[in-house]
């Protein structure tokens, strides 16, 4: 079949993923797989950017995270799935683009002010942190990718391995395509208390939860403060558990909407409806999920063959940069 293009896309092994990692990135990347040539990685030196102190989980939450991506519709005959450290080709050139790449653009990338803010790393912020986006370029400029599958929350990433490509071409020779970002229809998921849904805030909802989590974590949500009782009318439009319905229960959601505004339906009744679908949603998840967590060896199986696969395109990549650079001296 003739492929669109090339494609990658990369998570941080931090655990097993929640649904803003799914709707927000791994439903385009199932979709994508079948139009694009496909490199999906576990970039395990990001997560070392912010968890450099405490590693002995880094493994687990490789397989745990991989499992998650395959349970969801991943195919590994379809598409290369990969560790980043399996590749070192990606540091190399992370070094050669670092030469390149000036501080300034990484000092006022918003992403990381919001870590920083939110970590509260202040003076521990270490030099890995800041390059986090000249990685990133590495690891999708290295496969020549057209496109980057994303959550908006990685936009601005996307916008410097642009910059960053771009400058590399512009000094040296036309090495690199320069990638466009591929948001889904979802690119922002909010967590449970309204915010944007992320395992540090601890206000996700993961795919492998058991129903009685989801339950309780729904119930737990934020809703319309004026709501009180059932007999008060609601204002959807301030409800995190609205968000939900719409992006969750397109079927239902038009009559749950003129339901809460008329008084008619309470928000103990909606979260429950909610939580019912969400759990519904996720059941074929759960079900081959126990497959892979009984065989595990499958994962690391397959994401030592394509990351062998991976290397043999990257190491091609670097030859023609270290020749574009002339630093290729045989
Ligand atoms: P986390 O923020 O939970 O640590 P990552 O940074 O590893 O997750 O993100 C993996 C992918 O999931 C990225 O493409 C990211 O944009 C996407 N993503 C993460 N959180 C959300 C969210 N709340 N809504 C939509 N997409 C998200």
């Amino acid at each position: 079949m003739l492929m669109k293009g090339v494609i990658f896309s990369g998570m941080r092994p931090t655990g097993r993923l929640h649904i803003g990692n799914y709707f927000g990135a791994l439903t385009n990347w199932v979709k994508l797989q079948n139009e694009y040539t496909c490199y999906y990685g576990v970039v395990d030196w990001h997560a070392l950017t912010t968890g450099y102190s405490e590693t002995t989980m880094v493994k687990d939450n490789i397989k745990e995270m991989v499992i998650d991506w395959l349970s969801a519709g991943i195919d590994p005959d379809k598409c290369n799935l990969l560790i980043q450290s399996k590749v070192p080709e990606h540091a190399e050139l992370h070094l050669l683009l670092s030469m390149i790449t000036p501080v300034a653009w990484l000092e006022r990338n918003p992403v990381l002010k919001e870590q920083v803010r939110d970590l509260d790393l202040k003076e521990n912020m270490g030099y890995g942190l800041l390059g986090y986006p000249v990685l990133m370029a590495s690891d999708i400029l290295i496969y020549k990718s057209n496109a980057v599958p994303v959550g908006e929350d990685q936009s601005p990433h996307i916008e410097l391995a642009r910059e960053i490509g771009r400058r590399f071409n512009y000094f040296y020779e036309n090495v690199f395509p320069i990638p466009d970002l591929i948001l889904s229809k979802t690119p922002k998921i909010p967590g449970i208390d309204g915010k944007k849904m992320s395992k540090s805030l601890k206000n996700d909802i993961n795919l492998s939860d058991k129903p009685e989590d989801i339950r309780n974590k729904v119930l737990s949500m934020i809703t319309d403060p004026e709501k009180i009782r059932l007999s008060d009318p609601g204002h959807p439009e301030v409800c995190t558990v609205f968000k939900y319905h719409e992006i969750f229960n397109q079927k239902e959601v038009s009559s749950i909407e003129s339901d809460c505004k008329k008084a008619k339906l309470g928000c103990v009744a909606c979260k429950k409806r909610l939580a019912e679908i969400l759990i519904d949603s996720f059941h074929s998840f759960r079900e081959k999920r126990k497959y892979y967590e009984e065989n595990t060896h499958i994962v690391w199986d397959i994401l030592m063959e394509g990351s062998k696969r991976a290397r043999k395109v990257a190491e091609k990549t670097l030859e023609e940069v270290r020749q574009a650079m002339k630093i290729d001296y045989e």
